[in-house]
């Protein structure tokens, strides 16, 4: 008998967690957190609702926290198997997890010296030696290439885009003499991205797990390089300064890139870049060392003309040091996590700046329902941080242009090639309201079965 059961991204985008039961194996596809509204939040904190000790395995889609955020939750609870990812994601997931496990260090360090926490003592959900044991079990896997586990399952990689070494995962079961195919998509990118692959071909399955993060909007059309331009420009202008709050690895390179572009073809003057994070490193060498999984080239990478770091690029590591950015005089940018304002060092620079009119905060990300980063995009002006309410005097600039998720449309231009309709298109990583347009447009567009499972939902194959 074979299941798949949705416990994570079902009906929300957050807490990527598919299990595969084939018989007496079981196959986690993604091990992501929580994140977003509190009673989401304490999920991260319970018993998972299987035995992690019973897992075969765990394949990885990609890097980003709400895909592999869990991981040191899992092994800690019993976990001991494999753990498998592309080898960029490897080398990300390796700086997201005690990126991540720093954070939330450094915050439950900081909510018991002010006595923010409600309870007796905040406690991080992972500290860095949970991180370090989930590192452990981490195995690079190439794309395309069949790796077998146990009799009656296989998987193969195919390219995302989204970030650097995202993946969608092609799953084969034997179950006796009959055999399922199921393609997970995984976060599926944008075409056209320099720091990405477009994505590859989806293979003909006979199931499919889509996401629809943001199945019922279309991005704009422009370049997202002029209104970058044109915030960067009005920076300097006014001596601001520009808070993003992105995560260290990912959406970050691709503003470095960007303001860093801009700058070279002479239509922003110069302007410093500030990356705020406790494992801020160059994610550079993650670039040079994948030359053949994104299109920039060797001279893009290189010395003090390299596109993604250069000599206006400043990395912070210390708290002492993104302390001292509260001084920091504009024009300048700075940029930390978390990306959906859930917590790390953006929410210190927010209680420092958002108060101000002059600064300028730029949302370049998803931002979940429940989250301080999706409230001040729907324009609420008084919001607490760490119980501070603070007044969004700020200007708040939404750009959806540098989503790394196709809308809709490139969402169905990707599957265009699929000949065969698959028996259930399973839609999930979207809320509902998106979930449900995207299921809408696969039915008008394909004729295609679709369905939308509520969290904990199982369905027989
Ligand atoms: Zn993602």
């Amino acid at each position: 008998m074979i299941k798949l059961s949705f416990h994570g991204a079902a009906r929300m985008v957050p807490g990527s967690k598919y299990l595969i039961t084939i018989n007496e194996e079981k196959i986690l596809i993604d091990c992501g957190l929580f994140q977003g509204a509190r009673d989401l939040r304490q999920l991260n904190w319970e018993a998972p609702p299987f035995d992690p000790a019973e897992l075969n395995a765990i394949i990885l889609t990609h890097g980003h926290i709400d895909h592999i955020g869990y991981l040191p939750r899992l092994v800690k609870q019993g976990y001991s198997g494999p753990v498998y990812a592309t080898p960029p994601t490897v080398d990300i997931s390796i700086l997201s997890l005690l990126d991540t496990a720093h954070l939330q260090m450094e915050d439950a360090e900081y909510r018991n010296r002010n006595k923010l926490s409600r309870h007796p003592k905040a406690l991080p959900l992972f500290d860095t030696d949970d991180a370090q044991a989930a590192i452990t079990h981490l195995n690079p896997v190439e794309f395309s290439r069949w790796i077998e586990i146990g009799k009656s399952f296989r998987f193969r990689y195919h390219r995302a885009g989204h970030i650097l070494g995202a993946a969608g995962v092609e799953v084969e079961l034997r179950d006796g003499g009959r055999k399922v195919s199921i393609y997970f998509s995984g976060d599926v990118g944008r075409y056209g991205n320099p720091l990405t692959i477009d994505p590859s071909v989806p293979p003909e399955t006979d199931y499919l797990v889509c996401e629809s993060t943001y199945g019922g909007r279309i991005h704009p059309a422009e370049e997202p390089s002029y209104e970058i331009a044109n915030i960067v420009n009005d920076i300097h202008k006014n001596k601001a300064v520009l808070l993003i709050p992105a995560f260290a690895v990912g959406r970050t390179q691709q503003i470095i890139y960007l303001v860093n572009h801009l700058i070279r073809h002479k239509v922003i003057p110069p302007i410093d870049i500030h990356i705020d994070s406790p494992m801020a490193i160059s994610a550079t060498d993650i670039y040079v060392k994948y030359r053949s999984y994104h299109s920039l080239s060797p001279e893009d990478l290189m010395g003090d003309q390299c596109i993604l770091n250069g000599r206006n690029v400043f990395f912070h590591r210390e708290r002492a040091e993104s302390k001292a950015l509260n001084r920091l005089k504009g024009p300048a940018i700075i940029m930390s996590a978390s990306g959906m304002m859930t917590g790390g060092r953006i929410l210190h620079h927010l209680l420092n700046r958002l108060n101000r009119a002059e600064t300028v905060l730029l949302l370049v990300g998803f931002m979940a329902e429940g989250t301080i980063g999706r409230k001040v995009m729907d324009g609420e002006k008084e919001i607490y941080i760490h119980k501070t309410l603070v007044q969004v005097l700020a200007k708040v600039v939404t750009m959806y242009s540098l989503s790394g998720h196709g809308d809709y449309y490139e969402l169905l231009h990707w599957l265009e090639p699929l000949k065969k309709a698959p028996k259930t298109v399973f839609v999930t990583h979207g809320e509902s309201s998106q979930a449900e347009a995207m299921a809408a447009h696969l039915k008008e567009e394909r004729g295609w079965n679709c369905m939308i499972p509520n969290l904990g939902r199982t369905v027989e194959l």
